[in-house]
């Protein structure tokens, strides 16, 4: 899962382009639920939020280190549970 670092200017970009729906607004900036994060796989061939960031905010989760696998069938979990 990816993380967003406090630098975030809150600009809006991200939130509406994330598949999963995965980030919203936190108490100051905006965060990302790590359980919804697939980091775009099943969606595309990047991270679509850190394509739309204009700042280098946006992370891998260093608590949340998830390999190809892993994410992936976090994907077809949450295309279940849809
Ligand atoms: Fe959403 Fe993709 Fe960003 Fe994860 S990497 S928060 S799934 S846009
Ligand atoms: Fe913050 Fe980047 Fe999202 Fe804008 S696009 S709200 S700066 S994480």
């Amino acid at each position: 899962a990816l993380k967003i670092l406090k630098g975030c200017i809150n600009c809006d970009m991200c939130e509406p382009e994330c598949p999963n729906k995965a980030i919203y607004m936190g108490d100051k900036i905006y965060e990302i639920n790590p359980d919804l994060c697939t980091e775009c796989i099943g969606f595309y061939d990047n991270p679509t939020c850190i394509s739309v960031c204009p700042l280098d905010v946006i992370i891998t989760d260093p608590e949340r280190v998830e390999d190809h696998d892993t994410l992936y069938e976090k994907f077809t979990e949450l295309v279940k549970a849809d």
